[in-house]
């Protein structure tokens, strides 16, 4: 893509995340390994545990909705917990995008997986702010990693979110957060601004797109806050609302559905 830096702000505003993610969606899990150091790995192992999705015993299986779901990392995860740890091979996962690019790399990794014929994965289109195909309160599990943050009106999403889950449904985000203490932070910030530009230059031949994404994450709220903004959209926070990974780089978010 061709940003200019007057482009790359209007994009956090005007909804050109597709480009975004249309000009890395290639490139996208080699460079998550490259600028995390392997570490969103860890981060999304520990997210899909903590849900513990499938069927539970004398339970039927789950419907799961994966918002933001790009390439299908934490789709396959679900799949796989499912069957390895709860013995449940009829789970399904609807991975869902708005853009067509990402989920195509999904499609890929599912057919190289041998999930595409089992019905149990499907890739869909889709806006979280609006989430169109799906019904109301027919999900059991929804889940955003790593996407929240570049949805252009969050509280839209929170409530679409809140529509299509059943009444006891869970709603989970990972998603980047506020590091401390402080000097943690300075490192970090400097790590951000100045290394993931750069190696998005080298390794995805894509600075502008890699300089988004720092933005983005320095332009979401607190933890607090969003913590706040799901309650707001009619979810019961668990717990104080979310739990911290590496120092508050990540946060998991959980609200479960009244
Ligand atoms: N969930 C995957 C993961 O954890 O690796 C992909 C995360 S990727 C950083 C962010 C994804 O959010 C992209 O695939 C992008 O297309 C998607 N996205 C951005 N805005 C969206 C929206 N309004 N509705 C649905 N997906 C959106």
């Amino acid at each position: 893509t061709h940003f200019g830096f007057q482009t790359v702000k209007e994009s956090l505003k005007a909804g050109k995340v597709a480009e975004v993610f249309s000009s890395v969606a290639s490139s996208y899990d080699v460079m998550n390994d490259a600028m995390s150091f392997g570490i969103h790995r860890l981060w999304k192992d520990h997210f899909v545990r903590s849900l513990n999705p499938g069927r539970k015993s004398g339970g039927s299986p789950m419907a799961i909705l994966d918002v933001a779901g790009g390439t299908g990392d934490i789709a396959f995860r679900m799949l796989d917990h499912a069957d390895k740890i709860n013995g449940d091979r009829e789970t399904t996962v609807i991975c869902a995008d708005i853009n067509a690019d990402m989920l195509k790399e999904g499609e890929k990794r599912a057919q190289q997986q041998g999930y595409i014929s089992t019905n149990r994965i499907s890739f869909r289109v889709e806006n979280a702010e609006t989430l169109d195909s799906i019904p109301d309160n027919s999900v059991d599990l929804y889940t955003i990693s790593f996407g929240i943050r570049n949805v252009t009106r969050i509280p839209m999403a929170l409530k679409a979110a809140h529509r299509v889950l059943k009444p006891g449904g869970v709603f989970a985000c990972l998603e980047f957060s506020k590091v401390s203490p402080a000097p943690l932070d300075a490192i970090y910030q400097q790590y951000s601004f100045s290394i993931i530009p750069l190696m998005g230059q080298l390794i995805a031949g894509d600075r502008d797109s890699y300089q988004y994404l720092v933005e983005s994450i320095k332009k979401f709220p607190t933890q607090q806050e969003f913590a706040v903004m799901i309650k707001e959209a009619g979810f019961m926070n668990v717990g104080k609302g979310y739990e911290e990974l590496t120092f508050g780089v990540a946060s998991i978010w959980k609200g479960v559905k009244p």
